[in-house]
């Protein structure tokens, strides 16, 4: 295992087998990502920008879509929707095209957890658990409780390796 995969553990406590070829393609390059999250916030409204602001007026254009409160719109997000996937696999992938081998060293583990990144299957690029959109799908996020952990856990050339975060 190279160096850089170790320290792109990206979290929690198990071994999985980690296939770089079925990653999909934005978790490995940047411009594909940055490519459909604009066109995300382009065409779905994708932010906000800065979660952390108080962002009235965007929240103000969601409530409106459903006609309801700024309140249960702020309750819609990434982090909860059904295209947000967190995956042991695409947790993987997500944490593989942070690392890097060039020092210093990032540690993808902490860029994921603090960002809380998953991948949108509806729109192709990774997002974050407080932003939202447009087509923001009730029941989220997808994670292995629902799908089958043998694929992930078998010993293979490209085993990669998800630990606990510390700090
Ligand atoms: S579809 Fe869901 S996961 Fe994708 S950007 Fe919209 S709210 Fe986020």
């Amino acid at each position: 295992m190279q160096y850089q995969e170790r320290k792109a553990q990206a979290n929690l406590g198990k071994h999985v087998t980690y296939h770089q070829e079925s990653c999909p393609k934005a978790t490995q390059d940047v411009h594909e990502n940055t490519k459909n999250r604009n066109w995300t916030i382009d065409n779905f409204g994708y932010g906000p920008m800065n979660p952390d602001f108080p962002s009235d007026e965007f929240w103000e254009k969601k409530a409106d879509i459903f006609n309801t409160s700024i309140e249960e719109a702020k309750s819609t997000r990434c982090g909860n929707c059904a295209a947000f996937d967190q995956t042991w696999k695409v947790m993987c992938c997500i944490g593989k095209g942070i690392g890097t081998d060039e020092e210093p060293y990032v540690d993808p583990r902490k860029v994921i957890m603090k960002a809380n990144i998953g991948y949108c299957q509806l729109f192709k690029f990774k997002c974050a658990g407080d932003r939202t959109c447009d087509a923001w799908v009730h029941g989220g996020p997808i994670t292995d409780e629902c799908l089958p952990q043998k694929e992930y856990n078998q010993e293979g050339s490209n085993e990669y390796v998800m630990e606990q975060v510390n700090g």
